[in-house]
């Protein structure tokens, strides 16, 4: 090994390791630029760890591909020609301690890592500038990065994110505080066992702290809120709660159209034909609805959008009174904090 060679260990920053320089090799790629490093390391007196005898030869080398990603878009690659090692006292085998890293160096690891903190970098980014894979990246970004929790705070929202892709369930759980706008934790899954294990090992007394908890319309969450915050009030956000009633609207629009279908092209009232063709004056907001002229053989004449409504809301009492229950509601969001 030469005076370069030397340098080049420096360059991948190897040189504070315990390196063979008569044996290790540094070879660069003209072409690509790639480098590989075949490395030694010099020899220690290691007892065995069976019986402590220090009598001990090498029995073979055997060779570990070692990703050393420390620097973005360089390929490195570390053949560790790892030596095994024979007591002659006991006969048992065991291995040269390996301190460079297991199919990834611990430098690389953190280059990595460090890359990660880059917001705008996706997994995957990192993958390829660390020639590997999108999966492995996500492993070691989730073995070395412990993201801890937020203290609860007296206002809390419960809610899942399509995660498919990133994590092993299809919905990652997700708790903030839609108040002050900080999220207070992550989970890779919103499953009811992960979620008992999860609020069982917070405190009671911080639980107790809770006075809301804010939750969609799925049961899980009620009986985990009904469990774990016994002093908070559960509450279903407006925005399911909206959801939940355009869906139960449009439920009841349906019901009562199906009763005209039969007579849809002898009824003279056109029933049938205002209520799917204004479908959308049931659960859009009023405001925000245009008037547009359908084209029928019903009515000849040209409505404003009162009109529409008013007549729709003639058909039929049951659709009426759900109609400005629904309306109620939203008024209600609309106008108290
Ligand atoms: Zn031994």
């Amino acid at each position: 090994m030469n005076n370069d060679n030397t340098e080049l260990l420096k360059f991948v920053e190897l040189h504070n390791y315990d390196v063979d320089t008569s044996k290790t090799t540094v070879y660069v790629d003209s072409t690509t630029s790639d480098i590989t490093v075949r490395l030694f390391l010099n020899r220690r007196i290691t007892g065995c760890p069976y019986c402590m005898s220090t009598h001990t030869v090498i029995k073979e080398t055997t060779q570990k591909k070692i990703n050393h990603c420390i620097i973005p878009n360089h390929k490195i690659t570390i053949l560790f020609f790892q030596k095994k090692f024979r007591c002659k006292d006991c006969g048992h085998s065991f291995m040269e301690h390996n301190p460079i890293g297991d199919g990834i160096s611990i430098y690389g690891e953190l280059q990595m890592i460090n890359s990660l903190r880059n917001p705008r970098k996706t997994f995957s980014d990192v993958a390829s500038e660390c020639f590997t894979t999108t999966p492995n990246v996500i492993h070691h970004f989730d073995k070395r990065v412990q993201l801890s929790r937020h203290t609860l705070t007296k206002v809390i929202c419960f809610d899942e994110i399509y995660s498919k892709k990133l994590t092993r369930t299809k919905y990652s759980f997700c708790m903030f505080d839609p108040m002050k706008n900080v999220l207070l934790d992550l989970l890779d899954a919103r499953r009811k066992n992960i979620l008992e294990d999860y609020f069982i090992h917070i405190p009671a007394k911080e639980r107790a702290g809770v006075n809301f908890v804010n939750i969609d319309m799925w049961q899980t969450y009620l009986d985990i809120s009904e469990r774990f915050f016994p002093n908070a009030t559960i509450c279903v956000d407006s925005f399911h709660v909206i959801e939940h009633l355009t869906a139960a609207m449009d439920k009841i629009r349906l019901q009562v159209q199906r009763r005209f279908v039969k007579d849809k092209d002898t009824d003279r009232n056109g029933y049938y034909w205002l209520l799917k063709s204004f479908h959308y004056y049931f659960v859009e907001d009023f405001d925000k609805i245009k008037y547009v002229r359908k084209p029928n053989s019903h009515y000849a004449y040209l409505w404003d959008k009162h009109q529409v409504l008013a007549k729709l809301l003639s058909i039929d009492e049951d659709l009426k009174v759900a109609y400005l229950l629904k309306e109620e509601y939203r008024e209600f969001n609309l106008t108290e904090e």
